[in-house]
């Protein structure tokens, strides 16, 4: 039953339950489903390692402060921890563990060979200049000396993060190994420049996956994108994407938010004409001139096909499910649809592309940018967008395919795929000792 409504044209706020509840919540609803082994229960239930570190940074001013950064390794049993690093005043414990979690479920369904991991550090970047967020990336890398590692636990780029903080850190981790092992570790983190050691496509991998995912299920339903209309909350590196390529199909952008504004225009918003305002306007989208501003509360209900949440996690919850006018939800984001909301999503008839399958294109071209450096390979452009593409449609396939035959969403279906994945490897292998 939804309880929430506007009143006197005011959404009325629920208090929000933490990340780490919503997703333990997703995750025992499929472990229920799939009858998962009650060991593996209380296993996958925690997470493996978690990491707080202090410490002090140089201010441009002369000044010393001191930051906290995380780490938190969820599960290793089909392979290293991997996951993002992000730099948002949202960064703690719980979030750390919440987003670990995810990325263990992600990469297990994308059939990769890794954990989950994420980690980032509780700070607000546009108060820092150019050369402070350097030393902060590199004192940040040394203070999680071999907690990180090639082999053990790779991070990549996420909210606030780029190639060049992945740069930073791979500069800072090689340099502090012995001379021997220098050079063969620049696989300790992906999502580098392409000119040092990155893999061409990386950068859009994310958004090009959100945005297959997408098209698959246009097609699956016999439809086209042509005139279809989305909204996109964040416009950062997976918004951006996402929205260039659908555009690209036919599709015409229609409203947009970011960490300073809403926007919207029924006849549509040009991809490429917004990215470059707001990169000559500090990354903001305020003042658009082709669009009208909207209240922030006011942006999931505009009329659309298509939503697509890409900026933070809990932003699609009990308090404006019930608005939300698109009949699909496609989660670039971490996260972006809480328990609560999803329920009143389902009832209504929306689909929801979860997260663990729609942005895995990051994580399956950090894949490849790891292969390429563990081979000591350059891969073209054209080889990564076609091996992405192939198994974003694998996995797409295989969670549409199962939630059918299950009767089940698409969340929970995906989720039982990438659950019985690590069962089965803890089945094989038993506990030590
Ligand atoms: P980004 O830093 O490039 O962009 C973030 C965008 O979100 C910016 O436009 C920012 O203004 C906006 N934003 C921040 N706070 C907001 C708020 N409160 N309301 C509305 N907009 C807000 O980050 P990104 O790499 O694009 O990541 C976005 C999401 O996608 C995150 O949830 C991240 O975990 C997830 N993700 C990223 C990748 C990747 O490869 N970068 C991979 C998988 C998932």
């Amino acid at each position: 039953m939804i309880t929430v409504k506007k009143v006197n044209n005011k959404i009325q706020k629920q208090p929000l339950k933490g990340m780490v509840d919503n997703v333990l919540e997703q995750f025992n609803s499929a472990a229920d489903q799939i009858n998962l082994h009650p060991s593996i229960r209380k296993i996958l239930s925690i997470t493996n390692t978690e990491i707080i570190v202090n410490f002090p940074v140089k201010m441009d001013n002369g000044e010393v402060e001191i930051f906290q950064g995380y780490r938190v390794q969820h599960n290793n049993a089909l392979g290293p921890y991997k996951g993002g690093l992000r730099y948002h005043p949202t960064v703690d414990i719980d979030a750390a563990r919440a987003l670990a979690m995810w990325m263990t479920w992600k990469t297990s369904l994308a059939g990769l060979p890794y954990g989950g991991g994420k980690g980032g550090i509780q700070i607000d970047p546009s108060k820092y200049s150019k050369s402070e967020l350097e030393r902060i990336t590199r004192r940040f890398t040394f203070a999680l000396a071999d907690n990180i590692g090639s082999e053990h636990d790779i991070p990549a780029p996420d909210v606030n993060t780029n190639a060049q903080t992945m740069a930073w850190i791979a500069d800072t981790y090689m340099s502090t190994r012995p001379p021997a092992e220098r050079t063969a570790n620049q696989h300790v983190v992906t999502g580098k420049p392409a000119g040092s050691g990155g893999l061409k496509g990386r950068d859009r991998a994310t958004g090009y996956g959100v945005f297959l995912t997408i098209k698959f299920w246009y097609e699956s339903h016999n439809k086209s994108l042509k005139n279809k209309t989305f909204i996109v909350q964040g416009f950062g590196n997976v918004g951006y994407w996402a929205a260039h390529f659908l555009e690209q199909e036919g599709a015409k952008m229609v409203g947009v938010q970011d960490a300073y504004g809403s926007i919207q225009n029924p006849k549509g918003i040009k991809v490429e004409d917004l990215f470059n305002y707001t990169k000559a306007n500090k990354g903001s989208l305020i003042d658009f001139p082709e669009a009208h501003q909207v209240e922030k509360d006011d942006f999931f209900s505009l009329e659309c096909d298509i939503c697509i949440p890409a900026a933070l996690g809990n932003q699609i919850t009990e308090n404006n499910a019930y608005l939300i006018k698109a009949p699909l939800i496609a989660e670039g984001a971490n996260g972006p649809t809480n328990v609560e909301g999803e329920k009143v999503l389902l009832q209504r008839g929306v689909t929801i592309i979860p997260d663990i399958l729609c942005n895995s294109g990051g994580v399956i071209a950090s894949y490849f940018e790891w292969l390429q450096n563990r081979n000591g390979e350059l891969w073209q452009m054209e080889e990564v967008i076609d091996k992405l593409e192939k198994k974003m449609k694998h996995s797409f396939v295989r969670v549409s395919d199962y939630a059918k035959k299950e009767g089940l969403d698409m969340r929970t279906a995906a989720y039982c795929i990438a659950i019985a994945r690590i069962e089965k490897a803890y089945i094989q292998r038993g506990i030590f000792p």
